[in-house]
Parts: structure tokens; C-alpha cells; sequence
């Protein structure tokens, strides 16, 4: 058997791993599993395409042949120590941000790759006894490569420094610029048609300024589409360039004639985009609107910081006597819960009060934190039992009848301007409607807007009661108090 034979078998089996490994991710009890299949079915499909490049520069291309094995290793183990250590140094609230980044290097890589097919069709094949038909659909892979790639490249690039807080996460308000989105994919359209009728006996010059202009373009069009996303929307945006990446890496499979990265680029390009889908009915927003740059939204009214009436505040004793005298507790965790690396704390109190008798419960909003799954990971990190876990649709229509609701570190995610204030940035986005319950604890530090930079409502109710301080610190002081 040839090493391209065996390679194409591994190529198979890591595709049914990287199916295997997404149905994984799909249920808590299952996620270990499925990334031990795609840790697997990536080392199968490295260790395949390795072979495969070994083979291919040691059975013919001469000298040329040891260099190319060199750079390979030298990319593989470069990248891999940056990989690695960039993995092991990040916070788990620094995750969207490196995702972006992330995304952002398979953009290049497909902008990267186009280019070289470019560079074989000028340069080492000329043309000659290759079909017409045949140079058409190269070219178009090309064209369509690199204008995925670049839109995913520089959009990556602005998410990242809008998820950093490095650039303003407002949406940019170009005049025109929905006119400014369809007109650079109609300039796409006509460069691509260009570039594929060009004649490719020629020097080849001038498919490459052609080339060069629709790269422009594209790289252009990545950094408006994002530049024009307000920051409540970066959660579908992130989703959004992860979809993006994905067909980008399918359409270097189709150049590079690998079978593997289609397949992959397929997976990833097709659950990004439902995961945005998702993320979008949670958000109730138009998934359209937000692929589309923003198209049909208007700049959000700044609503900032100002007060909305008074505030009650609450001692950690007087909350830990609180929950001792409920019959049912409902925990919503959010962002600052991650900060403050809280949620060993959580489990504890939790622990705590269920052998107390009182029955304790999670409701998790779908873009609480700053990932999706943010707030399951950390509770499955503290051992948090997965079945008192509930989405946000699950303990709606419990929360009327809930005893208290500790808001752990969440804003956006329990703002009742959500669905009471039509002017609100984030109307219409589903809420955790815990003003509900009898009682509710905030745990927060100040009265500082959340990620989306509104002020919240609920902090100034009458059943709400602010618990100022870290939430680590303050939810140890309760566990502390429930002890004495
Ligand atoms: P928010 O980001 O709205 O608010 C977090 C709150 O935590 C703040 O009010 C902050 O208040 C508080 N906080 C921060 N640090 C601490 C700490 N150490 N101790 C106690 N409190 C702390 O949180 P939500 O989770 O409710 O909402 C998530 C937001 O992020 C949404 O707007 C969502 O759209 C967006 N987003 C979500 C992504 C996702 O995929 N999940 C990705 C990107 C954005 P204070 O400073 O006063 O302490």
C-alpha cells in the first residue's frame, strides 16, 4: 500500500473522530469523550499529512526535498510551543479572545494558501495541457480562498481587540454602510469573474494586481463587517468568524486537494454557524442582521452609568441567614463569577445548603460569561452536580416561586430593561427574569454596567439587596457564616 493510500484511510477515521468528537461536546456527561476523539483524530490526520509531505519531497522533487521537511517540522514545532504555552498561561475570561486570534491565524493560513496556488498557476504550471475548464474552477478556489480567509482574518483581528477592550466595542456607524458591505461583494464579484477569464498563458501580472485588489477588498470587508458589531453581538460574532474559519479551511482543502480539511473546514464552517443561529434566537437577534455587519440596526442610544433610585445593601451574615430560611435557592452566575474565580465557592455553598434541606439551583443564560458554555465549564470544574444545572428556558417559569436568586457576577444576563425598555441596547434579548423571585442577592463590586454598558433596574428593586465586595470573598464569608 502507498503512503497516499494509507494516508487517505487515516483521513477517513479522523473524520469519523471529528463527528464522533463534536456529538461529544454536545451533552456535559459526554464532553471528555469527545475531546479525547478529536485530540486523537488531529495527532491521526498530523502524523498522516506529515507522511505524506515526507514522501512526497524525499520520492522526487531532490535537494528541495530536505528543506521542505525542515520547514514543516520547524512549523509544527514552533507552532506547537506557542500553542502551548498560550493555552496554559490564558484565563478562562480570556478564552473569546484568544478564539478570535485563533480564528484570525486560520484566515491568513487559507489567504496564505490561496496565494500559493496563485503562484503555481503562474509560475510552475503556465497553463500548459491543463484544460481550460479545469484552470477556471482552480482560479475561482483561489478567488473564493482568499476572500474568506481575509474577511476571516482581518474580522478576528477586530473582534479580538474589541473582546480585549483595546478598540471600542460600539458599533462603527459608517454613512452607508450597508451600501459600503453589498457594494465590496459586488467588487468581489466582478474581480473574481476577472480573475478567472484572465489568460494564464500571459506572464501572469496581471491576475496578480487583480488578485491583489480583491484581497484588498476582502480584507477591507472583514474589518467593517465586525468594526460595524456592537459589543452585546460579539458572542454570535465569535461564533460567526469560527464558521467563517471553517469554510476557509475548506476552501484550501479544495486547492490543496485534501480531502481531511474539507471535510474539517465543513464541520466547523456548518456548527459555527448553527451555534450562531442559537446564539442569536437566545439574543433574540436577526441572525441575517448580525452576518450581515449590523445590517438594519441603528447606533444604540448611550444609556451609561446613571442612577436609577436607591439601593438596598446586604451584610454576607444577614444574606447567609437569608438562605438558611429558604426553601428554594436559585443560583444565575455570570461573568464577574469567572473573574473572581469564584465557583469552588459556589459549589461549596451549594453543598452546604442542600445538606441544610434547601433545594439549590443554577439558571444559566446561553451567553452568560464570555463564551458560550463559560459558566457549564466552570461548574462542572467545581463539581457542581450537572442535573441542578438548568438553561435559562428551563427555570424561567420557576423563578416566581423561587425563595432567593443569587445573581453571582451576572448583569446583562438578569436586566429587566431587556424586555420592559424597547430604547434599551439590549432590548429584546431573553433575560433570566430572577426580579421574579421573592428575594435576590447581587454579588458585584460597584454599581459599574455590565459588558453590554447599561445600567440595570433590577439593582434599584425593592426585593434587591446589593452584596458589594468579590464574589469569591463574599460567598466564602457566607459559607463561613453558615458554619458558625
Ligand atoms: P456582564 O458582563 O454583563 O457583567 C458582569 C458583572 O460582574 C459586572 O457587573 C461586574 O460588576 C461583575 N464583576 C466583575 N468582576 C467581579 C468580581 N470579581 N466579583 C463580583 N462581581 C464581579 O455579565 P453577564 O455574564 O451577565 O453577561 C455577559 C455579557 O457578555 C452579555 O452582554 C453577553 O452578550 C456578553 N458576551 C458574551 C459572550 C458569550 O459567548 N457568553 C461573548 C462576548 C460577550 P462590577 O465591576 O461592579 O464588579
Amino acid at each position: 500500500m502507498t503512503v497516499n493510500a494509507i494516508a487517505t484511510a487515516a483521513y477517513i477515521i479522523a473524520a469519523l473522530l471529528f463527528i464522533l468528537a463534536l456529538a461529544g461536546l454536545s451533552k456535559h456527561e459526554s464532553a471528555k469523550n469527545g475531546l479525547t476523539y478529536g485530540i486523537i483524530g488531529m495527532a491521526l490526520a498530523l502524523l498522516a499529512t506529515g507522511a505524506v509531505v515526507i514522501n512526497d519531497a524525499t520520492g522526487g522533487v531532490g535537494s528541495g526535498g530536505g528543506l521542505a521537511i525542515v520547514l514543516m517540522l520547524c512549523g509544527v514545532v514552533v507552532g506547537a510551543l506557542i500553542g502551548l504555552q498560550r493555552a496554559r498561561v490564558v484565563e478562562m475570561t480570556g478564552m473569546p479572545e484568544l478564539i478570535a486570534m485563533l480564528h484570525s491565524f486560520v484566515g491568513l493560513a487559507a489567504v496564505l494558501i490561496g496565494w500559493a496556488g496563485h503562484r503555481e498557476t503562474v509560475v510552475v504550471h503556465l497553463g500548459e495541457g491543463y484544460p481550460q475548464s479545469l484552470w477556471n474552477i482552480h482560479n475561482a478556489e483561489i478567488a473564493i480562498g482568499i476572500f474568506i480567509g481575509a474577511v476571516t482574518f482581518t474580522g478576528s483581528i477586530v473582534a479580538n481587540l474589541k473582546l480585549s477592550a483595546k478598540i471600542k466595542s460600539a458599533p462603527l456607524m459608517l454613512l452607508g454602510k450597508n451600501a459600503i458591505n453589498i457594494g465590496s461583494l459586488i467588487v468581489f464579484a466582478a474581480l473574481t469573474g476577472v480573475y478567472i477569464v484572465l489568460d494564464r498563458h500571459e506572464t501572469g501580472v496581471s491576475g496578480t494586481v487583480v488578485l491583489a485588489l480583491l484581497t484588498a477588498v476582502a480584507l477591507f470587508l472583514g474589518w467593517h463587517l465586525v468594526m460595524s458589531i456592537g459589543g452585546g453581538d460579539m458572542p454570535v460574532v465569535v461564533s460567526m468568524l469560527n464558521s467563517y474559519s471553517g469554510w476557509a479551511a475548506a476552501a484550501s482543502g479544495f486547492l490543496l486537494n485534501n480531502d481531511l480539511l474539507i471535510v474539517t473546514g465543513a464541520l466547523v464552517g456548518s456548527s459555527g454557524a448553527y451555534l450562531s443561529y442559537i446564539m442569536c434566537q437566545a439574543m433574540n437577534r436577526s441572525f441575517i442582521s448580525v452576518i450581515a455587519g449590523g445590517f438594519g440596526i441603528e447606533a444604540p442610544a448611550a444609556k451609561g452609568e446613571e442612577e436609577q433610585g436607591e439601593i438596598h445593601e446586604i451584610k454576607a451574615d444577614s444574606a447567609a441567614e437569608l438562605l438558611a430560611g429558604a426553601n428554594s435557592v436559585v443560583i444565575t452566575p455570570g461573568y464577574g463569577m469567572a473573574t473572581a474565580q469564584a465557583q469552588h465557592a459556589v459549589a461549596e455553598l451549594t453543598k452546604q445548603l442542600r445538606a441544610k434541606g434547601v433545594e439549590v439551583r443554577f439558571g444559566v443564560h446561553p451567553v452568560a460569561g464570555r463564551l458560550p458554555g463559560h459558566m457549564n465549564v466552570l461548574l462542572a470544574e467545581a463539581k457542581v452536580p450537572y442535573d441542578i444545572v438548568l438553561e435559562m428556558d428551563e427555570i424561567n417559569d420557576d423563578l416566581a416561586s423561587t425563595d432567593v436568586v443569587l445573581v453571582i457576577g451576572a448583569n446583562d444576563t438578569v436586566n429587566p430593561a431587556a424586555s420592559e425598555d424597547p430604547s434599551s441596547p439590549i432590548a429584546g434579548m431573553p433575560v433570566l427574569t430572577v426580579w421574579e423571585a421573592k428575594d435576590v442577592i447581587v454579588f458585584k463590586r460597584s454599581m459599574a454596567a455590565g459588558y453590554a454598558g447599561v445600567q440595570n433596574p433590577l439593582f434599584f428593586r425593592d426585593n434587591t439587596q446589593m452584596l458589594f465586595g468579590d464574589a469569591k470573598d463574599k460567598v466564602e464569608e457566607i459559607v463561613a457564616a453558615l458554619n458558625r
